[in-house]
């Protein structure tokens, strides 16, 4: 698979471009940036052949399989409903879109278009994650009937720039964490919350975006969550607990991009580790989506875990805008 690379990002030299090549027949053609002297010395720093500025020049390269959009998330919609129509196959980052109304159109123009269109919701790769899934899926705990996501870190300073300060690139702690967290719990318990209450407000980093945020989800089944996201903790450490009848499921450090982090769990026998496999995620997303892009498997994220994920957060905003709980609008999906 021939991919071109639409953004010069961080993560994609942090996380992605080694996935990718992690696979085997998988090799990076171009990449596109804003900025023709900062796409030059991208590519030569990643080995890259080819930097556009254009982004149809990018398209109009028949031997580009697929896609990965790693621009800033005003820019997803667009760049994804180009790349889609020339045919490529997408993996979009988080957020997909800035509206749910463009997510939506984003996975029916896909669907239309009969490419592969996936979500990089990184956690759900992680062995730690999956291990906790397995637990609550095979009833280890018994019937869940809380959740907890604390996910409040220390945003380092080379991340901030639009993050804290851009609303109209898609900044703020919500569509950068709320939408992992919403992702993850989605994936644990196999359920979409219905609707939200939530606070959010700045406390020493945004301008003119919320840093931190806190929300209560609701459940179908019952089982109510509830999550923390913020930039400005600098100790609090990461992670996810699940209560049920028969048992707890405490995960630290676990919502990060590391294969790393302890899950205990506790039930009326005790306490134990639970392990895990350590695999790289990004290696793992990036497999999952190559097969589904030849015709095997899933991705394991896919267009509609993102319109969800991003659903849920903008609930979470408008809850704390408005004071009101919110009831979640999943466009249709
Ligand atoms: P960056 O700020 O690194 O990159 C975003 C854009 O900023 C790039 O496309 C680039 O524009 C521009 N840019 C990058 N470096 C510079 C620079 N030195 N000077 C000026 N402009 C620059 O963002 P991230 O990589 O942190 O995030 C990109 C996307 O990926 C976001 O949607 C984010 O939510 C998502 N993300 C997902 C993660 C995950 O694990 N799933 C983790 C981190 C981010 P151009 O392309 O035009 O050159």
């Amino acid at each position: 698979m021939r991919w071109g690379l639409i953004g010069a990002s961080r993560i994609a030299s942090s996380y992605v471009i080694d996935a990718i090549r992690a696979q085997a027949g998988s090799e990076i053609q171009s990449v596109l940036s804003s900025d023709e002297a900062r796409g030059q010395a991208y590519a030569q720093d990643h080995q890259i052949p080819d930097s556009y500025t254009d982004l149809d020049a990018l398209l109009a390269d028949d031997s580009v399989d697929a896609v990965y959009i790693s621009t800033t998330n005003e820019k997803h919609h667009p760049q994804a409903m180009a790349a889609i129509a020339a045919g490529k196959h997408v993996l979009c980052e988080k957020p997909l879109a800035m509206t749910l109304g463009e997510a939506v159109e984003m996975v029916r123009a896909a669907a239309d278009k009969d490419v592969t269109f996936a979500t990089n919701h990184h956690l759900r790769n992680a062995g730690s994650h999956l291990a906790i899934r397995d637990l609550i899926a095979s009833g280890r705990i018994g019937k869940v009937l809380s959740a907890r996501v604390f996910h409040a870190v220390n945003l380092p300073e080379h991340l901030r720039g639009w993050r804290i300060n851009d609303a109209s690139a898609g900044g703020g702690v919500i569509p950068d964490i709320t939408v992992h967290d919403a992702d993850t719990v989605r994936f644990h318990l196999a359920e979409d919350p219905v609707d939200v209450v939530a606070k959010a407000g700045v406390s020493g980093m945004g301008e003119g975006v919320e840093d931190s945020v806190m929300s209560v989800w609701s459940m179908p089944s019952g089982v109510m969550v509830q999550s923390h996201e913020s930039f400005t903790h600098g100790y609090a450490g990461t992670g996810v607990e699940f209560h049920g009848t028969e048992g707890s499921i405490f995960a630290r450090n676990v919502m990060t991009q590391e294969p790393v982090g302890e899950i205990r769990l506790v039930d009326a026998s005790g306490e134990s580790q639970v392990p895990y496999e350590t695999h790289n995620l990004y290696h793992r997303a990036i497999g999952l989506f190559a097969g589904a892009a030849a015709g095997k498997g899933a991705p394991s994220a896919d267009g509609v875990d993102g319109v969800k994920s991003l659903a849920v957060a903008l609930a979470v905003r408008e809850a704390a805008r408005s004071g009101q709980a919110t009831h979640v609008d999943y466009g249709g999906l």
